[in-house]
């Protein structure tokens, strides 16, 4: 099964992670952990690519085709191949976040976004994107008490771009209910970790 798990900023993704990977393991799966950006040496490095350096960098269509690129390798390299050795995967980001935050923040529209994928995975899709999201006053607190390395990035966007990435994962959502569930991610972290479980309780042997 691949699982890939979502949020915009401050919402405890990295955490979760860790959590609901050990979680995973815990119920005696085999588990690839991978992320995006990334996942696979041509993958990671474009990710440096797109983020070292300033938000503005890349024009944005420029954008969308560096994180259609990565995708594509990744998931040719390092996903399909564990599914095949009959492993789960879970993905730190994946398609959604460029739906999110290239196509509904960045303005070129998620359908435009969808079909860079089409061309370069051909539209492989997760079994199941849980999607982590706060109340926007709560996420952004979070945000700044973190010590991100991408600070600057995610300091130099408007709050309103931070509004339109939650508005286009809930929008996604609302569109592809059964692959994308909304995770309400305030709580305690183990409480939290309860909720993408159960989440996945349909999936999970
Ligand atoms: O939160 P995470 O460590 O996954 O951060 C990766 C950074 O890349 C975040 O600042 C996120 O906003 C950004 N990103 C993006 N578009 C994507 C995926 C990630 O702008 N498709």
């Amino acid at each position: 099964r691949f699982i890939s798990l979502e949020g915009g900023e401050g919402v405890g993704k990295s955490t979760q992670l860790t959590a609901l990977a050990e979680a995973l393991q815990g119920r005696g799966l085999q588990l690839l952990v991978t992320r995006e950006p990334g996942g696979s040496p041509g993958a990671e490095a474009i990710r440096k690519l797109l983020l070292e350096g300033e938000d503005t960098r890349w024009n944005p269509r420029a954008e969308a085709l560096l994180f259609a690129a990565a995708r594509a390798d990744h998931v040719e390299k390092t996903i399909l191949p564990a599914l095949e050795r009959g492993e789960w995967v879970l993905s730190d980001r994946f398609l959604d976040s460029s739906l999110a935050y290239q196509g509904e923040a960045g303005g070129l529209g998620i359908e435009a976004v969808r079909a860079l994928h089409r061309f370069g995975s051909s539209d492989f899709l997760p079994d199941r994107t849980l999607v982590l999201v706060l109340d926007e006053a709560e996420g952004a607190v979070r945000a700044r008490a973190r010590d991100g390395n991408l600070g600057d990035r995610i300091g130099s966007r408007p709050p309103s771009y931070h509004a339109a990435v939650d508005a286009g994962f809930r929008a996604i959502a609302t569109n592809e209910p059964d692959r994308v569930k909304l995770i309400d991610a305030s709580g305690p972290p183990a409480t939290v970790t309860a909720r993408l479980l159960y989440a996945l309780g349909d999936l999970l042997p």
